[in-house]
């Protein structure tokens, strides 16, 4: 075995069907007096329902949590928790929701107790990334890691079928990346495979069943391990690629990381033997960049940047932007290269074996 470092995240981890109902009492535990509780505005109901069930340790609701974090809308917010005497945030949501309870804690240090209600994982990580005036920066410190999460497996029986599969791609995106990262280590291995194993299967049998309990049972925990890997792990060519088509031509997060994934994988598949036989498993099959483009077709996900509204003739500034700045990746990263995996990913060709 080779020499690593391994670095956990401090987390308290509720999981299963149904535990919303230990929410009062991981809020008391934490001695928040009064939590605002902040979600979007289609999930208020939600929101609502859990400012009921705080009843006199509730400050309140703010539902106008947005996406990539905007610093108004954290203003806004953060007028209403100073109104409000709150002590802490309850955060019910997405990576969106997510990230605005970590911008306040980034302002006040307050303890968040988190309800993730998609895929995407934000709630086991130091970053933060906040927008200001159209510009996205992003920063690690452990002051925004959420203190309590509350996984609850009921929310994401409303999570709508292709949103399911976009949110599910963007955690096995986290897996797979973590297993050739720079920080690869064989604890966070053991994770990302069982978390990618966990979410492909499910994904079949969600999109079967879209209320079966015990697949949605299996894609949640799936995401968390995912989750752990984005948190603990490091990221390379596909985080990248998605982090430049997102900032710089406003591609969806999920669907860009759903689009990409498959294509990034086959731009390192020969670079990267011991993490492939992993992901042969995960997804048994032997072309793992292949499953992973037909989990998302079958699921009826966007398969090419084309349909995301990507013009084609974007490809060409997205390869040099990439490699201006670019993260560390197990294959070096070559123009040419590039431009046949983006023009793949453009088109939505399958990856070939
Ligand atoms: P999102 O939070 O924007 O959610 C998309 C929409 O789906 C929202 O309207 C939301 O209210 C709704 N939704 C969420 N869960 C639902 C459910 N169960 N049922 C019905 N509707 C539901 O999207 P996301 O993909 O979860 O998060 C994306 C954002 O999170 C991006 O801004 C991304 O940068 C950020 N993110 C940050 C990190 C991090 O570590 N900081 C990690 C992952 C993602």
């Amino acid at each position: 075995m080779q020499p690593f470092t391994y670095t956990g995240h401090p987390a308290r981890v509720i999981f299963g069907a149904g535990t919303t109902s230990k929410l009062q009492a991981e809020v008391e535990a934490l001695g928040i007096e009064k939590a605002l509780v902040l979600t979007t505005p289609p999930q208020k109901d939600q929101g609502d329902a859990l400012v009921a069930h705080l009843g006199p340790r509730s400050g309140g609701l703010f539902s106008g949590a947005a996406m990539h974090t905007p610093v108004d809308v954290t203003d806004e917010a953060m007028a209403v928790y100073q109104r409000s005497g709150a002590n802490g945030v309850v955060s019910i949501g997405g990576g969106s929701t997510i990230g605005l309870g970590k911008a306040i804690a980034l302002r006040t240090d307050c303890p968040q107790v988190v309800l993730p209600t998609s895929y995407a994982g934000s709630e086991m990580t130091t970053i933060i990334g906040q927008t200001d005036a159209g510009r996205k920066t992003t920063q690690k410190t452990l002051k925004v890691l959420p203190e309590t999460i509350i996984y609850d497996v009921d929310y994401t029986l409303t999570l709508p079928p292709v949103m399911t599969v976009t949110s599910g791609m963007n955690a096995i995106a986290h897996a797979v990346e973590a297993l050739y990262a720079e920080e690869a280590n064989p604890v966070l291995s053991l994770m990302a495979e069982d978390g990618i194993a966990k979410m492909v299967a499910a994904l079949g049998r969600v999109q079967a069943a879209p209320q079966d309990g015990d697949a949605r049972t299996d894609a949640l925990y799936g995401a968390w391990l995912c989750a752990i890997c984005l948190g603990s792990g490091g990221v390379a060519l596909h985080h990248k690629l998605c982090h430049v088509l997102g900032g710089s031509f406003n591609l969806p997060h999920a669907e860009t990381h759903t689009v990409v994934l498959p294509h990034a994988l086959a731009y390192n598949a020969l670079a990267i033997p011991e993490a492939m036989k992993a992901l042969r498993r995960a997804t048994a099959s032997d072309t793992p960049a292949a499953a992973l483009f037909d989990v998302a077709k079958s699921g009826g996900a966007p398969t090419s940047l084309r349909e995301l509204g990507m013009p084609e003739d974007a490809i060409a500034q997205a390869i040099q932007i990439t490699l201006e700045n670019p993260y560390y990746n197990p294959r070096p990263l070559e123009a040419d290269s590039l431009r046949a995996t983006l023009q793949a990913a453009w088109a939505g060709d399958r990856p070939a074996a």
